[in-house]
């Protein structure tokens, strides 16, 4: 996958990657590689807000939570 564009986080390196949430595009150094995420998502992953598409305990069924 090829990024075209500058990283429109700092809006002076070129981008590298695109953001599968929010879709900025960042250059490296704003590109989280461990989570996959701009550096906007991650800080926002890390401060454990957002969690779109993530599943936590409190969604599955009482019958999911009942094979655990
Ligand atoms: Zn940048
Ligand atoms: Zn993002």
């Amino acid at each position: 996958m090829s990024v075209t564009g500058l990283c429109q986080i700092c809006e002076q390196n070129e981008a590298e990657h695109s953001c599968s949430n929010c879709g900025t595009l960042a250059c490296e150094e704003h590109w989280d590689e461990a989570l996959g995420l701009c550096a906007q998502c991650a800080a926002t992953v890390e401060r454990g807000e957002g969690g779109d598409g993530t599943v936590r305990p409190d969604d599955l069924d009482d019958d999911e939570v009942m094979r655990f």
